[in-house]
Parts: structure tokens; C-alpha cells; sequence
């Protein structure tokens, strides 16, 4: 079976994108690896540490169950998606010990997120995640910047955030915590936001957030490791398309199908209306938002011929 890192770095090659759907409720699963089938295209279906705390994804074994009922390793994979070191209500977490029973389920790649430490603190931290995920041979994504959203409270403008530049990866920084940490896949800030989850904010529309492509170009030529869009969203197409040409290989997408599916079950009371939306809206993210369908074989058998160096 190919890796996951193999498939990432073939899409960083080849100007591709993976998307990484987020569940936050477990039924949420199925239609969104049928979408994914249905269009002949690859993906990753995630789950990040707020997700079975703040909403209803039950925890890392309850999502994998999920998985491997409905497992197809050619269409789609498993990805574990931030485990934060300092989680977004400012508590410590025990993040190793969350990633190492990630990896001991068979999760196919992580994620650690210590974007809210100091860059050496960062850099330790990841350091440690990324040993612990290479010794199972699996890839490790790592985060440097703010990509703000999950946050309580108040939000700043987010036109005053993108001018500002305030909270974007640096470029030297990001270099070095590349360097040191052996990080395989890097999460950055030009300008993406995550949706809010939590108040009034979490059901509001989010803002359409542009990117900043020149700061991406040196991040990508100051790090040359495939780079991730965490917001994915609810960016600009035209930005995001270029982006992905530029070196986003993954792209993760979680406001905007988990909106579908609360809206129509509270209208409807039906899970099945519910999962049927997810199905529509996922259908229409790879379809018009990427334009990734039938992208599937050319992309993997890049991966099956080259390993993906670039
Ligand atoms: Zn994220």
C-alpha cells in the first residue's frame, strides 16, 4: 500500500491537492467517502482532539471504527489533525500520549499543533511528535503561525488581520523549524482562518478569506516540504487555486460541510437529510470549489512511480 507522505508529496509535485474532510459527527463519514468514490478522487478523512470534546466525533477509536467500516485505502485515509500542545482554551494537553494511541489504532498520519508555544518551544515539542510518528513510519504535520479562529471571545477584523499580516508564518522561521524538527508536511498562515466553534459565531457564515501568494512562494522556497491550508473552506477559489499550484498539497475542510449537515438536521430532525446534504456539499467541493474529480489514478500512480520528490 502507498504511504500517505508518498500520495501528499506526489499531489506537491504535480501542482494536485488532497482535501482533508474533518468529522465532527461520525455520520458525517459515510457520505463524504462516497462523495470522494463517486468522483474518482483521493482524499483524507480527519479528526482533530476538539472534535470528539466540543462535538460529537466520540474519540480517536470511534472514528477509526467508522473508518474501517467504511475503508477503502484507494480513495481515501486517515489523517489525525491537531493535537495541540496548548489547546485553544489554553489548557496543556498530553499530546504525545494522544498521538501515540493515534498511531497505535493504525492512524495513516498526525498532526501536532504547537503553534501557540514560542518558536523554540514549537520546535521542541514537534521534534518529539515527529520521533514518535517516524518510528512507526508514519508522516507527521506540523503547524507554524496563527491560523486564529478556534479561539473564544471576540474576533479581529479579518480585513485589519490580512493587512496587518499579523500572525503569518515567518519565512526565516519557518526554515529553521523545518530544519530541526523533520516535520514532513507544514500548516501556515497568509491569510486562512479557521471557523469558529464555539458562541454565535460557530453557525454565522465565515468571512472569504484571500491569501497572501507571494508570502507562500518563500515559504515554499525557504522550506520545499509540502504546505497545508487549514480553512480551506471559505478561501477565495481563484487564490486557492493558485496556491495549490505554488505548493499547498493539502487542503483542510471542516466549517463548511459541518455547517451543512447541523443546519439541515435541526430543520429536518433526519440524519439521512442530513448525510445527504454532506454527500451534495462534498460532491460540490471537489467538483467546482477544487476541480479535482477523476483526479485519482493520475495522482497515485505518480506516488506508485516516483515516491514524490520534488
Ligand atoms: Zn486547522
Amino acid at each position: 500500500m502507498l504511504d500517505t507522505n508518498q500520495i501528499i508529496r506526489a499531489a506537491f509535485d504535480q501542482g494536485l491537492v488532497v482535501p482533508a474532510f474533518n468529522i465532527p459527527y461520525l455520520p458525517m463519514m459515510e457520505p463524504v467517502v462516497q462523495a470522494v468514490r463517486d468522483n474518482d478522487t483521493f482524499a483524507l478523512i480527519e479528526t482533530a482532539r476538539l472534535e470528539w470534546i466540543k462535538f460529537e466525533a466520540r474519540g480517536l477509536k470511534a472514528v477509526m471504527n467508522e473508518y474501517h467500516r467504511l475503508c477503502h485505502t484507494d480513495y481515501v485515509r486517515l489523517h489525525l489533525d491537531h493535537v495541540p500542545v496548548v489547546d485553544e482554551d489554553n489548557q496543556s494537553v498530553d499530546y504525545l500520549r494522544v498521538i501515540q494511541e493515534a498511531l497505535d489504532l493504525g492512524y495513516d498520519s498526525v498532526m501536532v499543533d504547537g503553534s501557540r508555544l514560542d518558536l523554540a518551544e514549537n520546535i521542541a515539542a514537534t521534534w518529539q511528535a515527529v520521533e514518535l510518528a517516524h518510528k512507526t513510519g508514519i508522516p507527521c504535520e506540523a503547524e507554524l503561525g496563527a491560523v486564529l479562529g478556534h479561539e473564544a471571545g471576540p474576533k479581529p477584523r479579518y480585513e485589519d488581520l490580512f493587512a496587518s499580516g499579523r500572525g503569518f508564518t515567518d519565512i526565516t522561521e519557518a526554515e529553521r523549524f523545518v530544519r530541526e524538527t523533520g516535520c514532513d508536511w507544514l500548516s501556515v498562515a497568509v491569510g486562512n482562518i479557521h471557523g469558529a466553534i464555539s458562541g454565535i459565531a460557530k453557525d454565522e457564515k465565515k468571512v472569504e478569506a484571500r491569501l497572501n501568494l507571494e508570502h507562500l512562494e518563500e515559504l515554499l522556497d525557504a522550506t520545499n516540504v509540502p504546505l497545508v491550508l487549514h480553512g480551506g473552506s471559505s478561501v477565495s477559489q481563484e487564490h486557492l487555486l493558485t496556491a495549490i499550484k505554488i505548493g499547498i498539497a493539502k487542503v483542510n475542510i471542516g466549517t463548511e460541510i459541518r455547517q451543512v449537515y447541523e443546519s439541515v438536521l435541526r430543520d429536518s430532525g433526519k440524519v439521512s437529510a442530513a448525510k445527504r446534504a454532506v454527500y451534495e456539499r462534498t460532491v460540490w467541493l471537489i467538483q467546482e470549489y477544487l476541480g479535482i474529480n477523476g483526479t485519482r489514478e493520475r495522482l497515485l500512480a505518480y506516488a506508485d512511480t516516483s515516491g514524490g520528490t520534488r
